[in-house]
């Protein structure tokens, strides 16, 4: 029969390990939905840029018809000033061929204007594109992943649930909710071995006087530094010679009372 502290350290590890599947499974799902965000912050980028194109090809289109027509009025006028023998028309006429050339060079210059930034927004929409597929390329195949990892981690989760309820009645409530504090609160370590004198929580020497009743693994011995639940295992093989040697007095430590002031907390 397993004694409450030796019951709390066998939970802990299946509440580690259900610790680390359950942060396995939010990490995918984290870096899923990241990627999900920045598909949509792409695709919007996407649009944009096609909105912007849109607009200036109307732009575009709208400078080269006024430019056709502009041409076509001065080769227009050109023609008609080879019929022309009066100088005061002729030199109307020239003006108005002057002022026609004019527009034309305005006109040429928006539109090349309008042609560069098209040709920008067109480069601009090819590298937003590529992007986006990377990215939902990325997506899938983390998306798949999750999928991977969720089949293949929900059995274990769920077995293990079903150990930590069983394991659960076994602990009184009150001893329940300290370790379960204790495991939320100390990097999801509650119950530490003491190996040589050490605490393995926090590396600091515990002190002698309490070796004996970390022994028996029946009460709840905190840490005096970390505030962890002191744990002594039995195998011999894994303690020190200091952890042997209270293993050894083990069975005469039974019959020693207990210290009248022990740093134990129930
Ligand atoms: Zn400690």
């Amino acid at each position: 029969m397993p004694t409450k502290i030796e019951v709390l350290a066998t939970l802990q590890l299946v509440d580690q390990s259900l610790r680390a599947k359950t942060r396995a499974v939010a990490e995918g799902e984290g870096r899923v939905a990241a990627l999900e965000e920045a598909v949509s912050a792409q695709t919007a980028a996407a649009n944009a840029v096609r909105v912007e194109l849109a607009a200036l090809g109307v732009r575009q289109r709208d400078l080269e018809g006024r430019l056709t027509a502009a041409e076509a009025k001065m080769k227009d006028r050109r023609m008609r000033m080879t019929r022309i023998r009066n100088d005061k028309e002729l030199g109307l006429a020239r003006r108005e061929v002057d002022l026609l050339k004019e527009e034309i060079g305005t006109l040429e210059t928006e539109l090349m204007a309008v042609m560069e930034q098209v040709e920008g927004a067109t480069a601009k929409l090819a590298g937003l594109a590529a992007e986006l597929a990377r990215l939902a390329a990325e997506r899938d195949r983390e998306a798949s992943e999750l999928r991977e990892t969720l089949a293949r981690l929900s059995s274990e989760i769920e077995r293990e649930r079903a150990t930590r309820s069983e394991l659960v009645q076994t602990i009184d409530g009150d001893l329940r909710r300290k370790y379960e504090m204790i495991f939320s609160r100390r990097g999801g370590l509650a119950v530490v071995e003491v190996r040589g004198g050490i605490c393995q929580g926090c590396r600091m020497r515990v002190p002698p006087q309490l070796f004996n009743q970390i022994q028996r693994n029946a009460e709840v011995i905190l840490c005096p530094s970390c505030q962890r639940i002191l744990y002594a295992t039995r195998d011999p093989c894994l303690g020190s010679e200091a952890d042997a040697s209270v293993e050894r007095s083990v069975g005469s430590a039974e019959a020693v009372p207990r210290p009248a002031k022990p740093a134990r907390q129930n």
